[in-house]
Protein backbone atom coordinates (compact mmCIF):
# COMPACT_ATOMS: atom_id res chain seq x y z
CA UNK A 1 0.00 0.00 0.00
CA UNK A 2 1.04 3.37 -0.79
CA UNK A 3 0.88 6.28 1.31
CA UNK A 4 2.08 9.47 1.55
CA UNK A 5 3.15 8.28 5.03
CA UNK A 6 5.35 6.05 2.82
CA UNK A 7 9.28 6.62 2.55
CA UNK A 8 9.38 8.72 -0.52
CA UNK A 9 12.66 8.63 -2.79
CA UNK A 10 13.24 11.05 -6.41
CA UNK A 11 15.58 9.33 -9.24
CA UNK A 12 17.13 11.64 -10.93
CA UNK A 13 17.68 10.57 -15.04
CA UNK A 14 16.57 11.26 -18.12
CA UNK A 15 13.35 9.34 -17.78
CA UNK A 16 11.33 8.05 -20.32
CA UNK A 17 7.45 6.95 -20.33
CA UNK A 18 5.92 5.00 -22.63
CA UNK A 19 2.04 6.60 -23.02
CA UNK A 20 0.92 4.46 -26.33
CA UNK A 21 2.58 2.66 -29.07
CA UNK A 22 3.00 6.37 -31.19
CA UNK A 23 3.49 8.47 -28.28
CA UNK A 24 6.41 8.24 -25.07
CA UNK A 25 6.52 11.20 -22.86
CA UNK A 26 10.64 12.38 -22.09
CA UNK A 27 11.82 13.78 -19.08
CA UNK A 28 15.72 15.53 -19.48
CA UNK A 29 15.98 15.33 -16.79
CA UNK A 30 13.48 14.32 -15.60
CA UNK A 31 12.59 13.38 -11.58
CA UNK A 32 10.63 9.82 -10.36
CA UNK A 33 9.27 10.20 -7.33
CA UNK A 34 8.57 6.91 -5.28
CA UNK A 35 6.70 6.98 -2.27
CA UNK A 36 6.72 2.90 -0.85
CA UNK A 37 6.68 0.52 -3.57
CA UNK A 38 4.45 2.74 -5.90
CA UNK A 39 4.90 5.92 -8.38
CA UNK A 40 4.01 9.17 -6.93
CA UNK A 41 4.30 10.42 -10.23
CA UNK A 42 7.27 12.19 -12.79
CA UNK A 43 8.37 15.56 -13.22
CA UNK A 44 10.67 18.16 -15.26
CA UNK A 45 10.57 20.28 -12.10
CA UNK A 46 12.82 19.78 -9.00
CA UNK A 47 10.35 18.52 -6.35
CA UNK A 48 13.28 19.27 -3.85
CA UNK A 49 12.40 21.78 -2.08
CA UNK A 50 8.57 20.35 -1.65
CA UNK A 51 9.74 17.13 -0.22
CA UNK A 52 13.10 18.36 1.95
CA UNK A 53 12.51 14.74 3.53
CA UNK A 54 12.79 12.66 0.88
CA UNK A 55 16.03 10.35 -0.19
CA UNK A 56 17.38 11.66 -3.58
CA UNK A 57 19.23 9.97 -6.06
CA UNK A 58 21.29 11.83 -8.31
CA UNK A 59 21.38 8.64 -11.56
CA UNK A 60 23.51 11.50 -13.95
CA UNK A 61 23.49 10.40 -17.18
CA UNK A 62 21.37 7.53 -16.90
CA UNK A 63 18.19 6.40 -18.18
CA UNK A 64 15.09 5.38 -16.47
CA UNK A 65 12.73 3.11 -18.39
CA UNK A 66 9.52 0.77 -17.24
CA UNK A 67 10.58 -2.73 -16.06
CA UNK A 68 10.09 -4.95 -19.18
CA UNK A 69 6.65 -7.33 -19.67
CA UNK A 70 8.48 -10.80 -21.29
CA UNK A 71 4.80 -11.77 -22.88
CA UNK A 72 6.76 -15.46 -24.28
CA UNK A 73 9.37 -17.30 -22.52
CA UNK A 74 9.84 -20.59 -21.42
CA UNK A 75 11.41 -21.55 -18.35
CA UNK A 76 12.07 -24.94 -18.94
CA UNK A 77 14.66 -24.16 -22.16
CA UNK A 78 16.70 -21.87 -20.21
CA UNK A 79 19.48 -24.79 -19.64
CA UNK A 80 19.40 -24.63 -23.90
CA UNK A 81 19.60 -21.01 -24.47
CA UNK A 82 21.92 -20.15 -27.40
CA UNK A 83 22.05 -23.79 -28.13
CA UNK A 84 20.74 -25.44 -31.22
CA UNK A 85 19.58 -24.31 -34.89
CA UNK A 86 17.42 -25.85 -37.61
CA UNK A 87 13.51 -25.13 -38.08
CA UNK A 88 11.02 -24.97 -35.61
CA UNK A 89 9.51 -29.19 -35.89
CA UNK A 90 13.47 -30.04 -36.13
CA UNK A 91 14.48 -27.75 -33.35
CA UNK A 92 11.52 -29.21 -30.77
CA UNK A 93 12.43 -33.08 -31.20
CA UNK A 94 16.43 -32.53 -31.12
CA UNK A 95 17.11 -29.85 -28.45
CA UNK A 96 13.73 -28.99 -27.05
CA UNK A 97 12.03 -31.91 -25.48
CA UNK A 98 15.16 -34.02 -24.33
CA UNK A 99 15.91 -31.18 -22.46
CA UNK A 100 12.41 -30.66 -21.00
CA UNK A 101 12.38 -34.09 -19.92
CA UNK A 102 15.25 -33.54 -17.44
CA UNK A 103 13.13 -30.81 -15.62
CA UNK A 104 11.19 -33.94 -14.16
CA UNK A 105 13.97 -34.23 -12.14
CA UNK A 106 13.30 -31.69 -8.82
CA UNK A 107 16.73 -31.10 -8.01
CA UNK A 108 17.29 -29.65 -11.51
CA UNK A 109 14.14 -28.37 -12.16
CA UNK A 110 14.72 -25.93 -9.03
CA UNK A 111 17.96 -24.75 -9.90
CA UNK A 112 16.89 -23.85 -13.16
CA UNK A 113 14.09 -21.94 -12.05
CA UNK A 114 16.10 -20.40 -9.56
CA UNK A 115 18.79 -19.49 -12.24
CA UNK A 116 16.12 -18.49 -14.90
CA UNK A 117 14.57 -15.92 -12.46
CA UNK A 118 17.65 -14.60 -11.44
CA UNK A 119 19.07 -13.83 -15.50
CA UNK A 120 15.83 -12.30 -16.32
CA UNK A 121 15.70 -9.79 -13.43
CA UNK A 122 19.16 -9.04 -14.10
CA UNK A 123 18.15 -8.39 -17.61
CA UNK A 124 15.44 -5.95 -16.92
CA UNK A 125 12.42 -7.95 -16.90
CA UNK A 126 10.09 -7.56 -13.96
CA UNK A 127 6.62 -9.23 -15.14
CA UNK A 128 6.46 -12.62 -17.35
CA UNK A 129 4.25 -15.26 -19.02
CA UNK A 130 6.31 -18.38 -18.54
CA UNK A 131 6.01 -21.73 -20.02
CA UNK A 132 7.12 -24.48 -17.66
CA UNK A 133 7.66 -28.07 -18.14
CA UNK A 134 4.68 -30.51 -18.59
CA UNK A 135 5.99 -31.67 -14.75
CA UNK A 136 3.63 -30.84 -11.80
CA UNK A 137 6.17 -30.34 -9.77
CA UNK A 138 8.93 -28.72 -11.39
CA UNK A 139 6.18 -25.77 -12.17
CA UNK A 140 5.39 -25.93 -8.49
CA UNK A 141 9.05 -24.85 -7.93
CA UNK A 142 9.02 -22.31 -10.47
CA UNK A 143 6.11 -20.68 -8.74
CA UNK A 144 8.14 -20.75 -5.57
CA UNK A 145 11.28 -18.91 -7.53
CA UNK A 146 9.26 -16.21 -9.19
CA UNK A 147 7.46 -15.86 -5.32
CA UNK A 148 11.18 -15.48 -3.66
CA UNK A 149 12.56 -13.36 -6.36
CA UNK A 150 9.45 -10.88 -5.72
CA UNK A 151 8.59 -10.36 -9.45
CA UNK A 152 5.12 -10.32 -11.25
CA UNK A 153 4.65 -14.09 -12.92
CA UNK A 154 1.98 -15.98 -15.09
CA UNK A 155 3.70 -19.57 -15.34
CA UNK A 156 1.58 -22.73 -17.08
CA UNK A 157 2.54 -26.29 -16.82
CA UNK A 158 3.32 -26.94 -20.94
CA UNK A 159 0.37 -29.58 -21.49
CA UNK A 160 0.90 -32.31 -24.28
CA UNK A 161 -1.63 -35.43 -25.10
CA UNK A 162 -0.32 -36.10 -28.01
CA UNK A 163 2.96 -36.25 -30.70
CA UNK A 164 5.28 -35.78 -28.07
CA UNK A 165 8.31 -38.30 -26.92
CA UNK A 166 7.11 -40.93 -24.19
CA UNK A 167 9.13 -38.85 -21.54
CA UNK A 168 6.57 -35.69 -21.86
CA UNK A 169 3.30 -37.27 -23.20
CA UNK A 170 0.17 -37.14 -20.59
CA UNK A 171 -2.87 -38.46 -20.79
CA UNK A 172 -5.36 -35.92 -21.30
CA UNK A 173 -7.22 -36.30 -17.96
CA UNK A 174 -4.10 -36.04 -15.86
CA UNK A 175 -2.79 -32.62 -18.03
CA UNK A 176 -6.22 -31.71 -16.66
CA UNK A 177 -6.10 -32.48 -13.03
CA UNK A 178 -2.43 -31.31 -12.62
CA UNK A 179 -3.39 -28.02 -14.11
CA UNK A 180 -6.14 -27.47 -12.16
CA UNK A 181 -4.27 -28.41 -9.10
CA UNK A 182 -1.97 -25.43 -9.76
CA UNK A 183 -4.41 -23.46 -10.64
CA UNK A 184 -6.20 -23.70 -7.27
CA UNK A 185 -2.69 -23.11 -5.79
CA UNK A 186 -0.97 -20.40 -7.11
CA UNK A 187 -3.50 -18.22 -9.53
CA UNK A 188 -4.01 -15.12 -7.76
CA UNK A 189 -1.10 -15.84 -4.36
CA UNK A 190 1.58 -13.61 -3.21
CA UNK A 191 -1.25 -10.68 -3.60
CA UNK A 192 -2.39 -11.49 -6.87
CA UNK A 193 1.10 -11.17 -8.19
CA UNK A 194 1.46 -14.74 -9.43
CA UNK A 195 -1.31 -16.16 -11.72
CA UNK A 196 -1.63 -19.46 -13.40
CA UNK A 197 -1.89 -19.57 -17.11
CA UNK A 198 -3.40 -22.82 -18.74
CA UNK A 199 -0.87 -23.90 -21.80
CA UNK A 200 -1.72 -26.19 -24.23
CA UNK A 201 1.73 -26.18 -25.66
CA UNK A 202 0.40 -25.97 -28.95
CA UNK A 203 -1.92 -27.41 -31.96
CA UNK A 204 0.27 -29.70 -33.01
CA UNK A 205 0.52 -31.71 -29.65
CA UNK A 206 -2.69 -31.02 -27.98
CA UNK A 207 -5.98 -33.06 -28.94
CA UNK A 208 -9.37 -31.15 -29.81
CA UNK A 209 -10.63 -32.85 -26.41
CA UNK A 210 -7.87 -31.22 -24.49
CA UNK A 211 -8.10 -27.69 -26.01
CA UNK A 212 -11.77 -27.68 -25.56
CA UNK A 213 -11.66 -28.65 -21.60
CA UNK A 214 -9.35 -25.69 -21.43
CA UNK A 215 -11.50 -23.32 -23.17
CA UNK A 216 -14.31 -24.06 -20.79
CA UNK A 217 -12.28 -24.10 -17.38
CA UNK A 218 -10.57 -20.43 -18.80
CA UNK A 219 -13.90 -19.58 -19.43
CA UNK A 220 -15.41 -20.30 -16.44
CA UNK A 221 -12.82 -19.04 -13.95
CA UNK A 222 -11.61 -15.71 -16.55
CA UNK A 223 -8.47 -17.40 -16.52
CA UNK A 224 -5.30 -16.87 -18.50
CA UNK A 225 -4.30 -19.29 -21.77
CA UNK A 226 -1.47 -19.11 -23.99
CA UNK A 227 -0.26 -21.66 -26.94
CA UNK A 228 1.84 -20.54 -30.02
CA UNK A 229 0.08 -20.56 -33.49
CA UNK A 230 1.45 -19.89 -37.03
CA UNK A 231 4.78 -20.13 -36.18
CA UNK A 232 6.47 -22.31 -39.23
CA UNK A 233 5.18 -22.69 -42.66
CA UNK A 234 5.51 -27.08 -42.23
CA UNK A 235 4.17 -26.65 -38.67
CA UNK A 236 0.75 -24.69 -40.17
CA UNK A 237 0.30 -27.77 -42.52
CA UNK A 238 0.86 -30.28 -40.24
CA UNK A 239 -1.90 -28.91 -38.14
CA UNK A 240 -4.41 -28.37 -40.87
CA UNK A 241 -3.66 -32.22 -41.61
CA UNK A 242 -4.28 -32.86 -37.80
CA UNK A 243 -7.62 -31.37 -37.43
CA UNK A 244 -8.86 -31.52 -41.30
CA UNK A 245 -12.40 -30.03 -40.41
CA UNK A 246 -10.81 -26.83 -39.14
CA UNK A 247 -10.66 -24.07 -41.88
CA UNK A 248 -7.67 -22.50 -40.72
CA UNK A 249 -4.65 -23.28 -37.72
CA UNK A 250 -6.76 -19.79 -35.93
CA UNK A 251 -10.16 -21.87 -36.47
CA UNK A 252 -8.72 -24.66 -34.14
CA UNK A 253 -8.21 -22.67 -31.05
CA UNK A 254 -11.36 -20.75 -32.35
CA UNK A 255 -13.66 -23.77 -32.21
CA UNK A 256 -11.69 -24.94 -28.69
CA UNK A 257 -13.15 -21.75 -27.49
CA UNK A 258 -9.59 -21.13 -26.17
CA UNK A 259 -9.74 -17.55 -27.93
CA UNK A 260 -10.08 -14.96 -25.22
CA UNK A 261 -9.16 -11.40 -24.06
CA UNK A 262 -7.15 -13.43 -22.29
CA UNK A 263 -5.24 -15.59 -24.03
CA UNK A 264 -1.91 -14.83 -25.76
CA UNK A 265 -1.21 -16.15 -28.75
CA UNK A 266 3.05 -16.25 -29.68
CA UNK A 267 4.05 -15.64 -33.22
CA UNK A 268 1.05 -15.69 -35.60
CA UNK A 269 3.58 -15.12 -38.88
CA UNK A 270 1.49 -16.86 -41.72
CA UNK A 271 -2.17 -16.06 -40.73
CA UNK A 272 -5.14 -15.26 -43.57
CA UNK A 273 -6.97 -12.37 -43.39
CA UNK A 274 -9.96 -14.35 -41.71
CA UNK A 275 -7.23 -15.60 -39.45
CA UNK A 276 -6.91 -11.94 -38.27
CA UNK A 277 -10.49 -11.00 -38.33
CA UNK A 278 -10.87 -14.27 -35.71
CA UNK A 279 -8.28 -12.99 -33.55
CA UNK A 280 -9.35 -9.69 -33.69
CA UNK A 281 -13.13 -10.78 -33.20
CA UNK A 282 -11.88 -12.18 -30.03
CA UNK A 283 -9.30 -9.74 -28.71
CA UNK A 284 -6.67 -12.30 -28.41
CA UNK A 285 -2.94 -11.17 -27.90
CA UNK A 286 -0.43 -11.50 -29.74
CA UNK A 287 3.04 -12.26 -28.42
CA UNK A 288 5.92 -10.88 -31.31
CA UNK A 289 9.05 -12.70 -30.85
CA UNK A 290 11.05 -11.44 -33.34
CA UNK A 291 14.54 -12.38 -32.44
CA UNK A 292 13.49 -16.38 -32.54
CA UNK A 293 11.52 -15.94 -35.69
CA UNK A 294 15.16 -14.65 -37.27
CA UNK A 295 16.90 -17.51 -35.64
CA UNK A 296 14.76 -20.34 -36.08
CA UNK A 297 13.81 -18.65 -39.93
CA UNK A 298 9.96 -19.16 -39.60
CA UNK A 299 9.73 -16.08 -41.29
CA UNK A 300 8.63 -12.34 -40.33
CA UNK A 301 5.13 -11.73 -38.57
CA UNK A 302 3.68 -8.95 -40.31
CA UNK A 303 3.57 -6.45 -37.40
CA UNK A 304 2.26 -3.20 -39.17
CA UNK A 305 -0.79 -5.50 -40.74
CA UNK A 306 -1.77 -6.79 -36.91
CA UNK A 307 -1.57 -3.56 -35.44
CA UNK A 308 -3.27 -1.77 -37.92
CA UNK A 309 -5.83 -4.10 -37.59
CA UNK A 310 -6.09 -3.41 -34.38
CA UNK A 311 -4.66 -6.53 -31.99
CA UNK A 312 -2.88 -5.68 -29.37
CA UNK A 313 1.04 -6.63 -29.62
CA UNK A 314 3.21 -7.43 -27.12
CA UNK A 315 7.11 -8.77 -27.29
CA UNK A 316 8.60 -12.18 -25.93
CA UNK A 317 12.08 -13.31 -26.11
CA UNK A 318 10.97 -16.69 -26.65
CA UNK A 319 14.21 -18.96 -25.47
CA UNK A 320 15.29 -20.88 -26.26
CA UNK A 321 13.96 -20.27 -29.76
CA UNK A 322 15.48 -17.07 -29.35
CA UNK A 323 18.91 -16.66 -28.03
CA UNK A 324 18.59 -13.98 -25.46
CA UNK A 325 16.52 -12.61 -22.54
CA UNK A 326 17.63 -9.34 -22.84
CA UNK A 327 14.48 -7.16 -23.81
CA UNK A 328 16.73 -3.90 -24.99
CA UNK A 329 17.74 -6.78 -27.80
CA UNK A 330 14.46 -8.09 -28.47
CA UNK A 331 13.44 -4.45 -28.89
CA UNK A 332 16.05 -4.18 -31.56
CA UNK A 333 14.72 -7.08 -33.08
CA UNK A 334 11.75 -5.76 -33.54
CA UNK A 335 12.54 -2.67 -35.11
CA UNK A 336 14.45 -4.28 -38.00
CA UNK A 337 11.74 -6.69 -38.41
CA UNK A 338 8.31 -4.46 -37.93
CA UNK A 339 10.32 -0.91 -39.09
CA UNK A 340 8.86 0.73 -36.52
CA UNK A 341 10.82 3.17 -33.94
CA UNK A 342 12.83 2.60 -30.94
CA UNK A 343 9.97 4.23 -28.54
CA UNK A 344 7.46 1.85 -30.65
CA UNK A 345 9.39 -1.02 -29.47
CA UNK A 346 9.82 0.34 -25.96
CA UNK A 347 5.93 0.05 -25.80
CA UNK A 348 5.88 -2.98 -26.99
CA UNK A 349 8.49 -4.50 -24.36
CA UNK A 350 6.74 -2.42 -21.79
CA UNK A 351 3.00 -1.07 -21.93
CA UNK A 352 1.89 -3.44 -24.68
CA UNK A 353 3.14 -6.08 -22.80
CA UNK A 354 0.73 -5.42 -19.32
CA UNK A 355 -2.33 -4.91 -21.33
CA UNK A 356 -1.36 -8.78 -22.80
CA UNK A 357 -1.40 -9.91 -19.06
CA UNK A 358 -4.44 -7.76 -18.18
CA UNK A 359 -2.14 -5.48 -16.08
CA UNK A 360 -1.71 -2.05 -17.63
CA UNK A 361 -3.84 -1.01 -14.53
CA UNK A 362 -0.58 -2.08 -12.47
CA UNK A 363 2.63 -1.75 -14.53
CA UNK A 364 3.90 -0.73 -17.82
CA UNK A 365 4.50 3.22 -17.52
CA UNK A 366 4.93 5.65 -14.65
CA UNK A 367 1.38 6.48 -13.92
CA UNK A 368 0.47 7.78 -10.52
CA UNK A 369 -0.07 4.59 -8.62
CA UNK A 370 1.52 1.91 -10.47
CA UNK A 371 4.20 -0.43 -9.08
CA UNK A 372 7.24 1.27 -8.56
CA UNK A 373 9.01 -1.51 -11.34
CA UNK A 374 11.81 0.43 -13.00
CA UNK A 375 15.08 -0.52 -15.23
CA UNK A 376 18.07 2.25 -14.74
CA UNK A 377 20.05 2.17 -18.29
CA UNK A 378 23.36 3.25 -19.14
CA UNK A 379 24.64 3.26 -22.91
CA UNK A 380 21.99 0.50 -23.70
CA UNK A 381 22.94 -1.83 -20.83
CA UNK A 382 21.08 -2.85 -17.99
CA UNK A 383 22.25 -1.49 -14.77
CA UNK A 384 20.39 -1.36 -12.20
CA UNK A 385 16.70 -2.87 -11.73
CA UNK A 386 13.83 -1.88 -9.11
CA UNK A 387 10.64 -4.04 -8.01
CA UNK A 388 8.07 -2.31 -6.31
CA UNK A 389 10.31 0.36 -5.28
CA UNK A 390 13.14 -2.06 -3.84
CA UNK A 391 16.30 -2.64 -5.08
CA UNK A 392 16.86 -6.18 -6.54
CA UNK A 393 19.63 -6.18 -9.11
CA UNK A 394 23.12 -3.85 -9.85
CA UNK A 395 25.15 -1.27 -8.26
ZN1 LIG B 1 7.52 -20.49 -27.63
Amino acid sequence: MSTTGDLRRIFKARVINPIAADRVDRYEPGYLIVAGDRVERVTRDDPRPALPFAEFIDLGNKTILPGFVDTHVHLAQFGIMGVGSGELLTWLNTYTYPEEARLANPDYAAKVAREFFDALTTNGTTTAAVYSSIHEEATDLAFSAAQAKGIRVLIGKTMMDRNAPEALLEDTEASIARSLRLFEKWDGADNGRLRYVFTPRFAGSCSMELMKRVGKIARDRNAFVQSHLSENIDEVAWVRRLFPNCASYAAVYDSAGMLTKRCIMAHCIHLTSDEIATLLQSQVNVAFCPYSNRTLRSGTMPYQKLRDAGLNISLGTDIAGGPSLAMLEQMQEAMTAANIPWSEALYLATLGGAKALGLSDRIGNFESGKDADFVVVDQSSVREVYVRGKHVEGN
